[in-house]
Formats: C-alpha cells, sequence, structure tokens
C-alpha cells in the first residue's frame, strides 16, 4: 500500500511538470574569451550561475583536422544554429555567401517538429535571422537596426552599437513577456566592436559590465513569464569566439585564447559528458533540441558534430584511424550498459542533398571502447574517404577518416 501511494505522488509529480511547456532563450554576446568573463565582474550572469551552470567551452572545430573551423562571428553562430563545423555549414567568414542549408538549423528542426509554436529572433545583425536562421522559420524577430543610420547614428566610437544592443534587448524583453515564443536567439554585438578598437581595456571590460546588465533584464523577463505561465524556461548564453593573447583585438585563428570560449545556462546539471570533456559550441543546438524534445530525424543526426550537454550520453571523444584496410575506431564510454551500431559510407552525397547509404560493419559493448572495422569490401579507391556513425540508444556521434 505504501509503494502504491509513493507511486501515485511521484506519478502526480511527473504529470504536474510534463504539463508546464518547455522554452528556451539563447544569447551570443560577441567576442568574450573566457578569461573575460570570468574576470569582470557580473553580478546579473552570477545569479543565473548560481541556480544553474557555467562552463567552459571551445569553437574552431578539431584544430589541424578536417574539421578547423576560423574563430569568426557568423562562423561561430552558424555552428550554434546547426551543431556543425564549417567543413558543413560552409560559412568560413562573416560574408555568409553560400550556407549548406542541408545541414538544418535549430529553427527549422523546431518548426517541423512543432508548425504551431513560435520562435523569435532578437538580433543586432539582421543576416542572422535571413541569411542563418532563415526569415520562414523565424515568427517574431526584431532587427535591422544597424541599417537604421537616422535613429542610430553611427558614431566613431561606436556608442551606436551599444544603443542597437539596449534596443534589441527591450524588444527581446517585451517579446518574451508578451508572447513567450518557445525559442529565443538574442544577439549582442557591442562587446566584440569595443575589443575590436580597444583591446583588452576598461572600455572592453565595460562593455561586458553593460552586457551582463542586459542579461539581468532577460532573466527578469523569463522569471516573470515562470511564475505567470505554465513553462518552464532554460536560457543559455555563450560567445562565438575568443582573442587573440597579446592584445585581445583580434580573433579568427586557432590560439588557445581565440578557441576559448564559454557557456553559462540555468539548467543543472549537465550531463557527465559536459563535466569530464570541455564541451564546443556544436554541442548547444543537441542540447536544446533534447531540452525541447525535438526529434532530430536520422538523416540529420548523423551530421550534427555536437553532443548533448543534457540528458544520457553513452559515447564520447571518438577517434578513428586506417589501417590497412580497416578502421580502428575508439571512444570513452559513459554508460556500462548498452552496444554501439557502427555504420560506414563511403559518399557524402548528403552535402549536395543527396543520401548515403550507410552500412552496419560492426556492433559491440558500449564498454568495450574500441573497435576494428573492415571496410576493405567497400573502397578501393586510391583516396578513401569515410563517413562513420556510431549510434548508441543514447547518443549518436560521427567522424570523417580520409
Ligand atoms: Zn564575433
Amino acid at each position: 500500500m505504501k509503494h502504491i501511494l509513493i507511486f501515485l505522488l511521484l506519478a502526480g509529480t511527473v504529470s504536474a511538470q510534463s504539463k508546464r511547456e518547455k522554452k528556451v532563450v539563447f544569447v551570443i554576446a560577441d567576442g568574450i574569451p573566457a578569461d573575460v568573463i570570468e574576470k569582470v565582474a557580473t553580478p546579473n550572469i552570477d545569479k543565473i550561475i548560481a541556480q544553474g551552470t557555467y562552463t567552459r567551452m571551445h569553437v574552431g572545430g578539431g584544430k589541424n583536422t578536417y574539421s578547423e573551423t576560423p574563430t569568426i562571428s557568423a562562423v561561430g553562430y552558424n555552428s550554434l544554429l546547426t551543431g556543425t563545423w564549417v567543413n558543413k555549414h560552409n560559412v568560413p567568414d562573416n560574408d555568409i555567401r553560400e550556407p549548406n542549408y542541408h545541414y538544418h538549423n535549430i529553427f527549422r528542426l523546431f518548426k517541423e517538429a512543432y508548425p504551431k509554436k513560435q520562435t523569435a529572433v532578437y538580433s543586432s545583425w539582421e543576416d542572422n535571422r535571413t541569411k542563418l536562421a532563415l526569415a520562414e522559420y523565424v515568427d517574431l524577430h526584431a532587427d535591422g537596426y544597424e541599417l537604421d543610420t537616422a535613429n542610430f547614428h553611427h558614431d566613431k566610437q561606436r556608442d551606436f552599437m551599444h544603443n542597437i544592443d539596449e534596443k534589441v534587448i527591450s524588444e527581446a524583453v517585451a517579446g518574451i513577456k508578451k508572447s513567450g515564443p518557445s525559442l529565443s536567439w538574442v544577439y549582442l554585438e557591442y562587446t566584440d566592436d569595443m575589443g575590436h578598437m580597444h583591446g583588452d581595456s576598461p572600455e572592453f571590460y565595460r562593455a561586458v559590465s553593460l552586457m551582463d546588465a542586459q542579461m539581468g533584464k532577460l532573466w527578469e523577463a523569463i522569471q516573470y513569464r515562470q511564475q505567470h505561465f505554465a513553462e518552464d524556461w532554460m536560457i543559455v548564453i555563450t560567445t562565438d569566439h575568443g582573442r587573440d593573447e597579446k592584445k585581445g583585438r583580434d580573433h579568427g585563428g586557432q590560439s588557445a585564447r581565440e578557441r576559448g570560449t564559454w557557456m553559462v545556462t540555468s539548467y543543472k546539471p549537465l550531463n557527465s559528458y559536459a563535466k569530464y570533456y570541455e564541451p564546443g559550441i556544436v554541442d548547444i543546438m543537441p542540447t536544446i533540441a533534447r531540452y525541447l524534445n525535438v526529434n532530430i530525424p536520422d538523416s540529420v543526426a548523423r551530421e550534427v558534430d555536437g553532443t548533448p550537454l543534457i540528458g544520457k550520453v553513452a559515447i564520447a571523444q571518438v577517434a578513428a584511424d586506417l589501417i590497412q584496410g580497416n578502421i580502428d575506431v575508439k571512444w570513452k564510454a559513459l554508460e556500462d550498459a548498452g552496444n554501439v551500431k557502427i555504420y560506414v559510407t563511403t559518399t557524402n552525397n548528403y552535402k549536395t542533398g543527396g543520401k548515403d547509404e550507410y552500412k552496419l560493419l560492426k556492433e559491440v559493448p558500449v564498454k568495450q571502447e574500441h573497435a576494428l572495422v573492415d571496410v576493405k569490401a567497400l573502397n578501393e579507391a586510391k583516396d578513401p574517404f569515410y563517413k562513420i556513425v556510431l549510434e548508441t540508444p543514447a547518443n549518436t556521434v560521427n567522424l570523417w577518416v580520409k
């Protein structure tokens, strides 16, 4: 009897929780290295960390590998949106000439899963919505102020950029309070401008303080929704790249500080993958998808370079080496049970909108942490190319061997 009662109580709690709708706000505050966000006083962000998590993170892809990615703004935004590095998303700079939209972004994945739910972009750069998130997947927006030189006169000190960020924040706060979109992206630029103009300096640190105050306003809007509506919100605040070690004015390269970013979230606890490995910006997309219960179609999931930072993860840190017709695959096991299915294809048709025929070549226990996969029958080419997918019930990881 006692057991039944406890069961009923638990079931009641679960159903009460699941009636609360989950919503996400993610923020990119441009160009703030990890050491700077850690050094400057950020009382508002600290409040979010107090109930959630702060972690260091990296951008830049796999250094000296096929996925190495410039530490440049739009490149980072698109890694965040698609969960892939530049070898896939194809935004190598801020011109955003030919993004490869076959790697679906979180707005598209969300709207395809929940066509009736609302999305929003509040941004100090219009291209973020029109070229990256894509307007057709964004219901509400406030952006384009950088093109309005009458109201935001482009002064030399670039104070107008702070004014634009303020406008973006006031629109985001109003939009969240009034409409409570399920998925919002807030993008703020002033910190990067001050970094470029002044490097590591009081001006740059002041910009970080101003951004912190803006996060306080956003957090308040989220609290308001949580108090007045049956909603649970996750906020994720991150940056798109670090800055150079010497002066802090530049970025784009692969130095530790340029690659060294961070993430703040109101969510806790992050999973053992986030705890034991250094997450990358590509991990945020699958994390948001998991929080919002967005089912990522298999074909898309097999291309995602990130690993969710919440919920169950079975394998991480996958590496592979081609040895005389065999691929030697290794990984770290984060679960004791379950199997890894190892799929291999020699094509990359996905890149151009086609389909890859994966062959299941091996299935071994997760805890084995390695497998030797015979691929001699697959490829006779002089320049072999293999896309490998490791699938477990908890998470899927992919990598290329060339
Ligand atoms: Zn940037």
